[in-house]
């Protein structure tokens, strides 16, 4: 590993793998990138990979609508194969939901995201094997659908380094040096790197790395569980994606004859060194039925596997994007809560610019800065803030 470099990035999840890309686009291929384990050893590992627009603030939906871009033509625009399967994306939402809905969709069309409501007359027609008569809205986004969020945080990495950038796994960064307000090092396991340039990406870890450099932000991990459950495809040969607010469940295919399901209720805080990876059978037994009020043909499915995965929640549901106040040359991108796999080909873009240029011009991120939490300036929370965003 390199002694010094003109750019230290902390973690090698998809958003640090994005952020040390599009740094090596815009000429910065001096630049580090450490990892404490293996490239996507966190919530990038266990991602869901849901590709969708449906989001409650601007900011949100065109991250995800540029990044939607990307995730398409990715082979082409960065290298390697981002998985994206185009399934088409159904939102469900209940009575209380439907006035927040409809603002929602006539902002992501006003941005130019393809999306509209459906009657239940087409939602059938869209999605035949799908009970939809307990929804006071629907909308779909013929677009969307889901991608690898592994395969994408490699296909970064890989194009990264061919332009020059260096990575140093199994390689935590212990600590950041500062000298006279200003990054003077990244401290490793593998030892010092003389910087002057740092952007900490860690994921659920950020939040214990920034409070070493006396910061304490309001990030909390927290448990969440995905299970699979494998389907006969004569009864039910795919189905798009779906967030389904009414009954707190999303789930989408996965390969040719399997059903991924998570949950978008359930908020456990976890402590990510040690918290259980595993789903545990509580949870098969609650998720199971949610779905099935969706898609009665999954009665019958059997259960394949299942395990978990964090988040880094914010109060407000959105990430926090910006310098580190105080800190010269410091920089943060974490707070992703349940959604930021998305969002992560145009994260890399805007915390470039941020970096490089000293402004983001792609996408406002000026609602993420870090003092919104003591400013009192929070994002406006809207339904299912922390899955939805
Ligand atoms: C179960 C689950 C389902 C999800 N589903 C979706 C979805 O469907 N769609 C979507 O858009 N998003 C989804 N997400 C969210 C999405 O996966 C995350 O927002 C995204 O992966 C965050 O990426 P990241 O790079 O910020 O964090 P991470 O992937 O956690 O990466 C951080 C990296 O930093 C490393 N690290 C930590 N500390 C240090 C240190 N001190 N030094 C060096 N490295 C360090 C870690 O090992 C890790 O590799 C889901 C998340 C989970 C857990």
């Amino acid at each position: 590993m390199k002694n010094k470099a003109e750019v230290v990035v902390v973690g090698g999840g998809v958003m640090g793998c994005s952020i040390l890309y599009n740094l090596a686009r815009r000429g910065v291929t001096d630049a580090l990138l450490v990892e404490r384990e293996a490239l996507g050893a966190g919530s990038t590992g266990r991602s869901s990979g849901v590709v969708r627009m449906h989001y409650s603030s601007e900011v949100n939906a065109r991250l995800a609508w540029k990044s939607l871009e990307i995730l398409r033509n990715f082979g082409e625009l960065v290298g390697g194969d981002s998985g994206f399967v185009n399934t088409g994306f159904m939102l469900f939402v209940p009575p209380e939901a439907l006035d927040s809905f409809e603002k929602n969709i006539a902002m992501q069309q006003s941005i130019g995201i393809d999306t509209r409501i459906v009657s239940q007359e087409e939602a059938r027609e869209i999605a035949p094997y799908m009970q939809v008569e307990d929804a006071a809205g629907i909308c779909y986004e013929p677009q969307s659908g889901y991608a690898d969020p592994p395969g994408v945080g490699q296909g970064y990495a890989a194009a990264a380094r061919d332009l020059g950038a260096q990575i140093s796994l199994e390689n935590p960064a212990l600590d950041v040096e500062v000298k006279g307000g200003r990054v003077a090092a990244v401290l490793t396991a593998k030892g010092r790197i003389e910087t002057d340039t740092a952007v900490i990406a860690a994921g659920p870890w950020t939040g214990r790395l920034m409070k070493k450099l006396g910061f304490d932000l309001p990030l909390t991990p927290t448990r969440h569980e995905v299970i699979f459950l494998k389907r006969s495809i004569e009864s039910l040969p795919t189905h798009p994606v779906v967030g389904d607010l009414v009954h707190m469940v999303y789930f989408r295919p996965e390969g040719p004859d399997l059903t991924l399901i998570g949950d978008m209720d359930v908020e456990v805080e976890a402590d990510p060194d040690e918290y259980d990876q595993k789903a545990g059978m509580d949870f098969v037994e609650e998720m199971w039925p949610r779905v099935v009020r969706r898609l009665p043909a999954l009665e019958e499915a059997e259960y394949f596997t299942g395990y978990a995965g964090l988040y880094t929640n914010t109060p407000d549901g959105h990430p926090i994007i910006d310098r580190v106040e105080g800190i010269e040359g410091l920089y943060i991108c974490t707070g992703f809560n349940g959604h930021g796999f998305k969002e992560s080909p145009a994260v890399g873009i805007v915390v470039s610019e941020l970096m490089v240029d000293g402004e983001a011009t792609t996408v406002d991120i000026s609602t993420l800065g870090m003092g919104r939490f003591k400013a009192g300036t929070l994002n406006p929370i809207n339904y299912a803030a922390k899955v939805i965003g």
